[in-house]
């Protein structure tokens, strides 16, 4: 049985466009098209149709390239009903609990308020994937744009409920900067100290660091480690929520 293929398209400065493809169906997805032309040059080189656009949230490096690609192409965009109005083109709205069906296999829809309040992340549980946008990234997280360090706390939470061989894939190249921030919190941590040196051979060589491996963010990715009795005494409380916003604090003016 074939399983999904999975795409990925550096664009703009960092941003990363994903392709989901079924073989089965001839269907074809782009998590959050920041612009369409390097997307349109990727289905070329395989041969596939776009048919569907699943954007996590509508921030313009993630929803840019939707009303070309839905010109172009015919193609249906997904998104959270709540940001209807802010997501362009936007023809199916989820919500958070439902599945949304993409061929064969299905994308289950998380809610994960925070960076915007209508962040939503695709969870494909048969390929093991998560699109989670600007939500978790590796060895970091989203900025809190709308929401609470509560919210946010929360919805990375959910996250972290998935198992460990998911595949993140998010939607920034931000882990080699991510990782020096998380070594100035966590700098015990082996985990973070062995995954920081391998990413900075990754970038050596020019090469994506993500998408990474859900369990090895559980192990080093601060943002998932607030409830961690070593991040409760850098920040002198054990309060994950007061843990996870300090961190947060402390990353924003990094
Ligand atoms: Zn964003
Ligand atoms: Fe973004």
């Amino acid at each position: 049985m074939a399983a999904l293929t999975i795409e990925q398209i550096p664009v703009l400065r960092d941003n990363y466009v994903y392709l989901v493809h079924d073989s089965a169906s001839g269907l074809t997805a782009a998590v959050d098209p920041a612009v369409a032309e390097p997307v349109t040059a990727a289905l070329a080189v395989r041969g596939w149709r776009l048919t569907h656009i699943l954007n996590t949230h509508h921030h313009g490096d993630h929803t840019g390239g939707n009303l070309p690609l839905k010109a172009a192409t015919g193609c249906t965009i997904v998104g959270h009903g709540a940001d209807a109005h802010r997501i362009p083109g936007i023809d199916v709205a989820v919500g958070d609990g439902e599945s949304f069906a993409f061929g064969r296999t299905a994308a289950q829809i998380i809610a994960v308020p925070g960076h915007t309040l209508g962040h939503i992340a695709y969870w494909f549980a048969e390929a093991r994937a998560v699109f989670c946008g600007d939500t978790l990234f590796s060895l970091g997280c989203g900025r809190l744009f709308e929401g609470t360090a509560a919210m946010m706390w929360q919805s990375l939470g959910r996250l972290r409920q998935l198992p460990d061989e998911t595949r993140v894939c998010c939607a920034h190249e931000y882990t080699q900067s991510n990782a020096a921030f998380a070594l100035t919190i966590d700098p015990a941590n082996p985990a973070l100290r062995e995954r920081a040196a391998a990413v900075a051979a990754l970038r050596r060589q020019g090469l994506p660091t993500v998408p990474s491996r859900l369990g090895d963010e559980k192990a080093a990715n601060p943002f998932l480690r607030a409830d961690a009795p070593a991040l409760a005494a850098v920040v002198g409380s054990d309060d994950p929520v007061a843990v996870f916003g300090e961190i947060r604090r402390r990353k924003d003016v990094f």
